[in-house]
């Protein structure tokens, strides 16, 4: 099984202003903490912390580059889930690469095909 590269990276949570509408706060029957966020116009909200010159979003744990861990992963905003990692479903995001070099991180690359070894030798 392989580890997401996000689980050692955090860049793009620590880069973008991560705003969303704020149908998606608990209190419009979504999911995101309605403490989590902070008006942007009245229909967007954004992550705390993500507005700012040096973004870092409030509910990001852990060291960017090494071990970080999102603290409301089940109730994050669709800015975030639909967020890919580079080449995550075979497609390049350059915006995860932006993310990355912002933080001195090399952009992600794409997985190695594995050529299909046979592994029945035909005897004659
Ligand atoms: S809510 Fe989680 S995934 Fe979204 S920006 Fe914040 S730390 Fe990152
Ligand atoms: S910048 Fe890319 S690799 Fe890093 S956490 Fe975000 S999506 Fe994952």
């Amino acid at each position: 099984m392989s580890t997401s590269p996000c689980t050692s990276c955090g860049a793009c949570c620590a880069f973008f202003r991560v705003s969303f509408f704020w149908g998606e706060c608990q209190s419009s029957g979504g999911t995101v903490p309605d403490d989590t966020v902070e008006l942007v116009t009245p229909s967007l909200v954004a992550m705390r912390g993500t507005s700012q010159p040096n973004p870092r979003c409030t509910k990001l744990a852990g060291e960017i580059g090494e071990d970080v861990r999102c603290t409301m992963y089940e109730q994050r905003s669709s800015s975030c889930r639909d967020f890919d990692a580079s080449w995550e479903n075979g497609e390049h995001n350059p915006r995860c690469d932006d993310a990355r070099a912002k933080h001195g991180l090399p952009p992600l690359s794409p997985q190695p095909v594995i050529n299909h070894i046979p592994v029945l030798q035909l005897r004659s």
